[in-house]
């Protein structure tokens, strides 16, 4: 997917939020958005990133976003139909949502496996995305055409040794993508996944403490295949598990 080109308005009009958008792929993805004529709603834990990442989006001269700041961990499911009524109010309908924040955890023996960290993983990586969607499911069908992308990884498709909870969270991401995929068959919301492949974030470091980050594409480098799903490109596409290098 890194060949898709997007046109330069290929989201304009458009509303779209952002999980996560402080760092990393979800900041490079925030821009883009942006870029490409998007109103984004930038939710995330650390409002000092996110102010940093509204101020770039003006700077850009890109439409006027928003911040959410929120803490998936803590977050009620109230916090996410108050957010949902703010976007309706604000801007009536939502037409995109990125799931991208999510915790890596502590990788190691199944064995040693702590009961609260896995807690943790599953409510960051799993529970808050799905009542999210259920909050904004109602805003996303004001929109001509929704756009829900959640984000995988290898992990997430074929099991690996000591990647534990952070395994099954992304099985678990592929699983409530299928079934809401099947669920809005022939709706005007679409529903997929991508793996991002090894990029170049803090996530990655974590995991990979002995890689050169300079051998790794950036998060900007696999911008493509979020652009293509997030735009009209892609309004066909629904249920597919797409990878973005
Ligand atoms: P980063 O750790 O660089 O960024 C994660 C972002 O999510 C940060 O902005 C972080 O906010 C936010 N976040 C984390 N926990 C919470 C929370 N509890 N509430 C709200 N926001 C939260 O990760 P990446 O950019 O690398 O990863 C983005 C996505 O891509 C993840 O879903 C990851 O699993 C997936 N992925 C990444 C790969 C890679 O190689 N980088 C490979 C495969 C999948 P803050 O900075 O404020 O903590």
């Amino acid at each position: 997917m890194l060949e898709y080109q997007a046109r330069k308005d290929l989201l304009t009009d458009k509303t779209i939020l952002v999980t996560g958008a402080g760092d990393g792929i979800g900041r490079a993805a925030a821009l883009a958005f942006a870029e490409h004529g998007a109103t984004v709603i930038l939710l995330g834990k650390t409002v000092k990133k996110l102010e940093a990442v509204y101020d770039q989006i003006i700077a850009q001269g890109s439409p006027t976003p928003a911040i959410v700041p929120l803490d998936l961990k803590g977050a009620t499911e109230q916090n996410y139909f108050d957010m949902a009524e703010t976007i309706a109010e604000q801007f009536g309908k939502l037409d995109g949502l990125l799931h991208n924040a999510s915790q890596l955890g502590a990788l190691g023996p199944f064995e040693h496996i702590d009961l609260a960290s896995l807690e943790d993983i599953m409510k960051v990586n799993v529970t808050a995305q799905a009542i999210m969607t259920k909050a904004l499911l109602p805003v996303m069908r004001k929109a001509d055409n929704a756009s829900i992308i959640f984000t995988s990884s290898s992990v997430g498709r074929k099991g690996r040794a000591y990647w534990g909870p952070y395994a099954f969270s992304k099985f678990a991401t592929e699983g409530m993508m299928q079934v809401l995929a099947h669920e809005f068959e022939g709706t005007s919301v679409r529903v997929n996944t991508i793996n991002p492949g090894a990029t170049r974030t803090e996530m990655r470091a974590k995991a990979y403490p002995a890689e050169d980050p300079q051998t790794l594409k950036t998060a900007e480098q696999i911008m493509p295949t979020y652009l293509f799903l997030m735009g009209d490109d892609s309004i066909e596409t629904n249920g597919q598990a797409l990878s973005a290098q």
